[in-house]
């Protein structure tokens, strides 16, 4: 059987002597072979989506050598790789890098809770370009919980205050209650 590359535009083939190797779709992996299928980015002959058959193969020349699995004799390709080589494709269809992007690189300054007070880690540079200093957002979190521990008291004590009020009134009815209640 002959083994033909179904990239669009690749004519490579197994041939003798040939050092491609050929590599089936992952059909179990779904993901995985969905992405193959995006990046191979191939249409039907009447417009609809490409789906590769159990036949299909994709030649190594559209693996980076990072995909391949490290000594092995046949050329065996890691579990995660996908094709991202399409030399002969225009730049509209280039795959975009949608896998092992790097970590998006923290938010330089997303509220003053949560960046710069609870993460000491933080290089203080990152904070000193903006409105509020390490130390500064430090010392206003120190005062906010001050003031509110305070506010806290202050509306305890009050609280007490109108129990004492509340039982004070309660006397004073119950008083008038027995003056104008007449004795028998
Ligand atoms: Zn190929």
């Amino acid at each position: 059987m002959v083994l033909n590359c179904c990239v669009f535009g690749c004519k490579n083939r197994k041939s003798r002597g040939s050092t491609l190797s050929f590599h089936t779709f992952p059909m179990k992996d779904l993901a995985r072979k969905q992405q193959w299928i995006k990046n191979i980015s191939r249409e039907d002959v009447n417009g609809k989506p490409w789906q590769p058959s159990l036949y299909d193969r994709v030649c190594s020349t559209h693996f980076k050598p990072a995909d391949f699995k490290d000594g092995t004799l046949v050329k065996c390709l890691k579990d995660d790789a996908v094709p991202t080589i399409f030399p002969n494709y225009p730049s509209y269809k280039q795959p975009t890098p949608s896998r092992k992007r790097p970590p998006p690189k923290e938010r330089p300054f997303p509220s003053p809770s949560t960046s710069c007070a609870s993460s000491p880690r933080l290089p203080k540079y990152s904070c000193m370009d903006h409105t509020y200093s390490y130390q500064s957002v430090e010392e206003h979190l120190r005062i906010t919980k001050e003031k509110l521990a305070e506010t806290v008291q202050k509306l305890q004590s009050e609280r007490e205050k109108t129990r004492i009020l509340g039982q004070k009134v309660h006397r004073q009815k119950c008083k008038i209650t027995s003056i104008l209640t007449p004795h028998q």
